[in-house]
């Protein structure tokens, strides 16, 4: 009997007391108690009625228990399907719906908003709250600290993460066991892990960064997490001196450095400092380093392919590169157009393939067949290069992508939305630069004739539609779009036009 990723990442853990979860107050949860915690979890995932493969959605706040709920999915076999904290119940409603699933697991405050809708698909609706109480913990307090680990084969799916769709539709990322557990081998050794690391956990854990890449590596090495409910900077600086790892965006490295109490020596014990999920600024990398002594390490992921390069532990980490292929992993650059590789030093668009490229997309083989080529090959969407010494560097992106503070928002659900306001004729979501989170979304409206848009009133709206981190920064309102003699809009002028609309004083 093998189920692979448990087997990889978590059995060699039994009976182990050395921590693993160091939380805020100090309180630690040892290896041996967290897989307890998974495997009471897993039986009640298992009376509910959940298979192997059945998809188990959750919205819920990072804790302990949340992420013993990924676990138990693992040990249990059933597909975990992690949801932001931040979407409204209307945004929840499509994920529960496409995947099927048949388990939900929220928070105490979404209940009454969730109730009829896993009631009208017959899905089982359980709490669970940021302290760790609510049904499914009382559910699982009585049951066996020993389960027995289902079944799985290497290509099985482990988790279904939905990325935002740039036509509307959220896509569901296939990710199967070997997926997640190759990705977090090759990590582990590129990276050095050991059962000595204290990795300084303040992401979210319903992405790829937090989910996977922090926890699997640390959990396939034997370490510790210090494990924060989110990126708080006081915290983060408390926390630090007991790390030897963090793991971040470009965000907390940005906000440590405007914090006059991050100096050289609340740093000088670490090992490594990783930065990803969206552009690290040169800048960002001169600084770090200037005050630190450190170079952080900037890797190249995404949901589909998990991570895809880094830049070297032992070498010269170079500042505004993503470093090189992992091992395993293969990079090319391709011609848009002709799919045909190009030479090192132009920019293309970059294709991945490797045990770490997931499976396809969740119920969608046209989309599937669009990105992931018949020979393995995934066209990632990012616009890159390879230097003369073999760095990868990604030079835009594809697909109008906006990263503000980590979190990927695609132009066109915002667009969806503002098309819909009174007095709006048409709109282009644009990224502009924001002195915190990167980037933020802009929305430039078009007025319908002879009406004047009431921005205010249109915030309004947005915000009772959309995720807080999807609101535009600024409304303007235009004459018209620029577009192109092919009709398209050209939001290469739009941002040129507005770059400096948000850091101008
Ligand atoms: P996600 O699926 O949320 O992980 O987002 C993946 C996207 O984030 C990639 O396709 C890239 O556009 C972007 N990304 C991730 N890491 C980096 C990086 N180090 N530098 C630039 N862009 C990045």
């Amino acid at each position: 009997m093998t189920n692979p990723l448990y087997d990889g990442l978590f059995a060699p853990h039994a009976g182990h007391d050395t921590p693993f979860l160091i939380l805020p107050d100090g309180a630690i949860l040892t290896h041996s108690d967290f897989l307890g915690q998974a495997a009471r979890l897993a039986h009640v995932l298992v009376k509910a009625g959940l298979k192997p493969g059945d998809r188990l959605a959750a919205q819920v706040h990072k804790s302990p228990q949340a992420l013993a709920l990924y676990a138990a999915c693992v040990q249990s076999g059933v597909v975990f399907l992690p949801l932001n904290t931040a979407y409204t119940a209307t945004e929840v409603t499509y994920f529960i719906e496409d995947s099927g699933a048949r388990m939900v697991v929220c928070d105490g405050k979404s209940e009454a908003a969730l109730a009829p809708l896993a009631d009208r698909l017959g899905a089982r609706l359980t709490v669970l709250n940021a302290d760790g109480s609510g049904s499914l913990s009382d559910a699982a307090s009585g049951e066996s600290k020993q389960f027995e680990t289902a079944t799985r084969k290497g290509d099985d799916l482990a988790a279904l993460l939905y990325t935002s769709g740039t036509t509307g539709r959220s896509k569901g990322a296939m990710l199967s066991q070997d997926n997640l557990l190759s990705n977090a081998k090759v990590l582990a050794e590129e990276w050095r892990f050991t059962a000595a690391d204290t990795l300084l956990h303040a992401l979210p854990i319903f992405h790829t960064h937090g989910l996977f890449v922090a926890t699997n590596v640390s959990l396939i090495a034997g370490g510790a997490m210090i494990f924060l409910p989110k990126f708080d900077l006081d915290a983060v600086l408390t926390h630090l001196p007991r790390s030897t790892v963090m793991m971040g965006v470009p965000t907390f490295y940005t906000r440590l450095l405007d914090s006059p109490q991050f100096t050289h020596d609340s740093a000088a014990h670490m090992r490594l400092f990783v930065s990803g999920s969206a552009p690290l600024l040169a800048e960002t990398h001169a600084r770090f380093s200037e005050v630190t002594g450190h170079a952080i390490l900037e890797r190249y992921g995404m949901t589909e392919t998990n991570m895809n390069t880094s830049n070297p532990y032992d070498g010269a980490r170079r500042a505004g590169t993503v470093g090189f292929p992992l091992p395993g992993t293969e990079l090319k650059i391709t011609d848009p157009d002709t799919g045909e590789t190009l030479p090192q030093g132009e920019v293309g668009q970059i294709e991945v393939r490797g045990a770490n490229v997931f499976q396809g997309y969740w119920q969608m083989p046209e989309k599937t067949a669009e990105e992931l080529r018949a020979d393995g090959f995934f066209i990632t969407g990012d616009l890159g290069l390879i230097d003369d010494q073999g760095y990868v560097q990604i030079v835009g992106r594809g697909k109008d992508l906006i990263i503000s503070g980590g979190f990927n928002i695609y132009p066109k659900e915002i667009e969806l939305v503002l098309d819909e306001q009174p007095g709006v004729l048409e709109s282009a979501v644009i990224a502009v630069s924001h002195a915190d989170f990167g980037e933020a979304p802009v929305g430039i409206l078009v007025s319908a004739p002879g009406q004047a848009p009431d921005t205010d009133a249109i915030m309004e709206a947005v915000r009772k539609q959309l995720a807080r981190f999807k609101h535009p920064a600024r409304l303007i309102v235009v004459d018209e779009l620029p577009r192109n003699t092919m009709g398209k809009v050209q939001k290469n002028v739009l941002r040129d036009q507005f770059a400096d609309i948000l850091t101008k004083k």
